[in-house]
């Protein structure tokens, strides 16, 4: 199975992308600075040809272009594709830039274009080679925070916000690939110990990642566009 997997190089990419290897799948593992990715790189030395590692700024169309020749030089399909990369602006310094007086242009528009812009970019970039592989499956990392019936406190504005479009964009996107024989999902990953969960978070990522692979091997056509949690338990939108 061949899979691409954007914001590789740490957290939840990361354990996503050495589950997949484990088990004897080729990885295209996207990160924005693979020769900085120290772990990716170590993997590569140890699992050769099955890793391919690609520079990928979701946010960049030359960038996602550049990634889709990637792929191509090394194989003609693809299987999974998932949608990881994500920001939470400001995460883990104990500010209010998410709060109500404290909210700005900039962190909104970051936010919309690496957590919801980007993963649509992506999808509609690789669709091509997805409609080739096996069974094509997309996978979107979103958040409990884009649920609008949970939602119960201002903060975190963007983030919350661009989860939400995020679901709106992948469950558009479910209504078009269904056609062609795809499927997307759109899953909560819990909250996990990484650079964005922070030390208290009560999950490890490695958890989230087995959970994710699972899903991804069992979904079927009449799960096209669900939201659901990295156990396969649905989530209110
Ligand atoms: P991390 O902060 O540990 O990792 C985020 C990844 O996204 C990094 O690889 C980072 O790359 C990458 N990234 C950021 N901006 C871009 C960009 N413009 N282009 C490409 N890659 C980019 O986060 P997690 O592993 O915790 O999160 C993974 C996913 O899970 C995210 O979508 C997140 O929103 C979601 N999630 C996380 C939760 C948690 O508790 N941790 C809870 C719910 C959802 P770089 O190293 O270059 O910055």
């Amino acid at each position: 199975m061949h899979v691409f997997i954007t914001g590789a190089n740490r957290g939840l990419g990361l354990e996503l992308t050495r589950q997949y290897l484990e088990r004897g799948d080729h990885v295209f593992a996207a990160s924005r600075q693979p020769d900085q990715a120290a772990e990716l790189q170590q993997l590569q030395r140890q699992y050769g040809e099955h890793l391919v590692l690609l520079p990928l700024d979701v946010t960049s169309a030359a960038s996602i272009d550049a990634a889709v020749q990637g792929v191509r030089q090394a194989a003609d399909s693809l299987d999974v594709l998932i949608n990881n990369a994500g920001v939470y602006p400001h995460a883990g310094s104990g500010d209010d830039h998410q709060r109500l007086g404290q909210l700005t242009h900039d962190d909104a528009i970051e936010t919309m274009q690496v957590n919801a812009i980007g993963p649509l970019l992506v999808s509609q970039a690789l669709l091509p080679l997805l409609r080739a592989g096996r069974k094509g499956r997309i996978i979107s990392i979103s958040s409990g925070q884009g649920s609008l019936t949970w939602k119960a406190t201002g903060d975190p504005y963007h983030y919350s916000a661009s989860k939400a479009a995020l679901n709106m964009y992948m469950r558009s996107l479910a209504a078009e690939v269904g056609h062609m024989g795809l499927i997307s999902v759109i899953v909560d990953p819990g909250w996990m110990r990484t650079e964005m969960g922070g030390d208290h978070a009560n999950q490890d990522p490695a958890d989230s990642a087995r959970g994710i692979v699972r899903l991804a091997d069992q979904l079927h056509a009449e799960e096209n566009g669900s939201f659901v949690t990295w156990q396969g338990q649905p989530v209110p939108w």
